[in-house]
């Protein structure tokens, strides 16, 4: 591939590349375009994002001083709908972190076949240290600055990293103060009060599940009452277990970043997260017994869901695993060269841009029905996230079939095969 462009990626060797998440996804998509047979000027376009918006916000603080605050919006792809993607608020958000997780954005609408392309936005701000106040201006002025870049029809950003649905409802007010009528389609992850969707909360983790009883179901597995681990007991995997939990799974071990629990009988989720929101943390639960965490990792189970962080599994660390089916509710838990090694061991793997798509299409849903003004009860919700991930699921299987690939090489063919279409169809307008 030539690239020239300024922006054109970095290459990393080593283990520093194998754990920079640009170059796991460039890995992926130069095979599923060589397996496509893309031609190399729509991959070009694919390579880069069609819009940065780089903003420097001045910002007065609670103490009287100035202080500016640099903030980004990249919108990768709007070919199959307006742009779509989180804003995170953090020391170390960068530019080029940014544009990876604009491309992701579109790669999961595209499998997930929502009308949307991908976004990601971002703040380099410090939210351990800032008081609410202060938090309020910064987004208020962020959004001031990117008023011409977002809205329903052009970009629709969402909470990530340490922003939430305070912050949406910042957003979409100071938009609607802009546009001079309350506009509430120009986020989601709103408040229920404020527009923002029923089931939303559960959307990841409720995603995850279904995309795993269609894995059970096609590998002929235990679907009475599969044993699963899972790494993260936050939204996602927090989520996932009590879901999981309730549809007869057995929970047999969660970690966390400073300890695991287990039982092997599957674990009281609720009591588990009551136990948490006490003591801080999961471990010396009555329910369980503590584990180590890397030996909670490589148990011998039917699930093993990272939903944590990513890079947790490496070309390093690969080989231990012994599950029969990985469920990707992080983005990004596996290294490209983790791959092979997951291939040669027969573990069914639920990609990422599969896995986690829960959370965006719920989000689509929000925006259907701000656009509507009309609120769909929770079980409508759920009834389409299901019909959503099931297509996506069998979508993925299809292309793997048909390519003779893994699950992640053809849930990438099928996003670029989607986004790729949409690019010709629309034509280059010049
Ligand atoms: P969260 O902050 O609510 O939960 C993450 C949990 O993981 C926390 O409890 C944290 O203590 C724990 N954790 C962090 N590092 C860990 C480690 N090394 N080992 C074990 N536990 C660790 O975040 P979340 O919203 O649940 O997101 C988790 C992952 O899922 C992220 O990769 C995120 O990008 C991805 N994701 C989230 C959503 C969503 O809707 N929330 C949607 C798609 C993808």
């Amino acid at each position: 591939m030539i690239l020239d462009a300024p922006t054109a990626p970095a290459k990393f060797d080593g283990m520093e590349g194998e754990l920079n998440p640009r170059e796991s996804a460039e890995a992926r998509l130069d095979e599923a375009a060589e397996r496509l047979g893309l031609d190399e000027g729509i991959q070009k376009v694919l390579l880069f994002p069609s819009r940065e918006v780089i903003v420097h916000i001045p910002v007065t603080l609670d103490d009287g001083r100035l202080e500016v605050f640099t903030g980004y919006r990249v919108q990768h792809s709007i070919a199959r709908g307006p742009a779509k993607g989180g804003i995170r608020y953090s020391p170390d958000v960068t530019l080029d972190e940014v544009r990876a997780l604009a491309s992701w954005m579109t790669w999961k609408c595209a499998v997930a076949d929502l009308p949307f392309g991908g976004a990601k936005g971002g703040v380099v701000c410090n939210p351990m240290i800032l008081s609410q106040l202060e938090l309020e201006r910064i987004t208020r002025r962020y959004t001031a600055e990117l008023f011409e870049f977002i809205g329903p029809e052009i970009d629709v950003p969402a909470p990530d990293m340490n922003t939430n649905e305070q912050t949406m409802a910042w957003i979409m007010d100071t938009y609607s103060m802009h546009v001079r009528h309350t506009e509430t389609a120009v986020v989601t992850g709103k408040p229920v009060q404020l527009g923002g969707s029923r089931g939303r909360v559960e959307a990841t983790g409720r995603g995850a599940m279904i995309v795993v009883q269609q894995a059970l179901a096609r590998l002929n597995l235990n679907q009475k009452d599969p044993r699963v681990v899972i790494q993260g007991f936050g939204n996602v995997g927090g989520m996932a277990a009590k879901l999981m939990a309730e549809a007869g799974f057995k929970v047999v071990s969660i970690i966390e970043y400073d300890g695991a629990i287990y039982n092997a009988n599957g674990l009281d989720i609720p009591a588990l997260a009551r136990h948490k929101r006490a003591t801080g943390s999961i471990t010396d639960f009555a329910g369980g017994e503590n584990i180590d965490r890397e030996e909670a990792f490589y148990l011998d189970t039917d699930i093993l869901m990272p939903a944590a962080t990513e890079n947790v599994i490496t070309s390093q660390n690969a080989h231990k695993l012994r599950t029969k089916i990985l469920c990707e509710g992080a983005n990004g838990p596996t290294t490209h060269l983790a791959d092979k090694i997951l291939d040669e061991k027969g573990i069914f793997v639920i990609p990422d841009i599969l896995a986690n798509t829960g959370g965006v299409t719920v989000s689509y849903f929000e925006w259907v029905q701000d656009r509507q003004g009309y609120f769909w009860n929770e079980q409508m919700v759920n009834e389409r996230l299901a019909e959503v991930m099931v297509n996506g699921f069998r979508s993925v299987m299809e292309y793997g079939e048909k390519h003779a690939v893994n699950n992640r090489i053809a849930a990438y063919m099928l996003a670029m095969d989607r986004v790729a279409f949409a690019i010709k169809l629309r034509g280059i307008y010049a």
